[in-house]
């Protein structure tokens, strides 16, 4: 079954595994055939255990909230898009940065994205988008020039077969990425790379 990959239209081919890679850039994309309908995938998030007050969970955000200090200057306003169901990265950033809130599933508060802002934050939210390019579009669309867009997210760079890792077998885990992915976004949206660490690529509008 034939199938164009949703960031850059390349045609994928799926044989009996549930993901195909794409050869252009270089993601993994999940057969749309075996998406979670909207009910079930808000079910799968609900199981999460994103509190405020879950250290582990506020600990594995922290080296975000420490490169997003390290770019970002005081006072700027930011988008936390796919923020889910607490404002975590909002107790982290407390008292430097202002952050509006947006979550298809836990705040779907549209009029967040009728302005600009000084950078725009997608931490463990783009393996979840099924329409990655529309999605980045949009996105690229409220960063301010020179705006920048930290996106986190478990690259699959050094991930010898993706068929046993843990990132692959969470169906809400749609569309994987790699560096050179994240070089594509950059292309394809008029963004540079400005930094990557293990899990996070800190992009920057021209
Ligand atoms: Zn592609």
């Amino acid at each position: 079954m034939k199938y164009s990959c949703p960031l850059c239209k390349s045609i994928l081919t799926y044989s009996n595994y549930e993901f195909a890679r794409c050869v252009q850039c270089d993601a993994y994309v999940r057969n749309p055939m075996t998406y979670l309908n909207h009910s079930d995938e808000h079910d799968r998030y609900k199981l999460h255990k994103n509190t405020l007050d879950n250290e582990p969970y506020l600990n594995f955000l922290t080296p975000l909230s420490l490169l997003i200090r390290k770019h970002v200057p005081l006072r700027s306003i930011g988008l936390d898009f796919g923020c889910g169901p607490v404002f975590a990265m909002e107790k982290l950033l407390k008292d430097t940065v202002s952050l509006n809130h947006y979550d298809a599933f836990f705040h779907p508060n549209d009029e967040s994205l009728h302005q600009k802002y000084d950078f725009i934050i997608l931490s463990e939210v783009i393996e979840h988008f099924h329409y990655p390019q529309k999605e980045l579009q949009r996105l690229r669309g409220l960063l301010k020039s020179q705006g920048l867009l930290f996106i986190q997210t478990h690259r699959h760079d050094d991930i010898p077969s993706i068929k046993h890792w843990y990132y692959a077998k969470d169906p809400t885990h749609v569309f994987l990425c790699s560096l050179k992915t994240c070089q594509v976004i950059a292309d394809m949206f008029d963004l540079k790379i400005i930094e990557t660490t293990n899990r996070c690529v800190v992009l920057q509008a021209n």
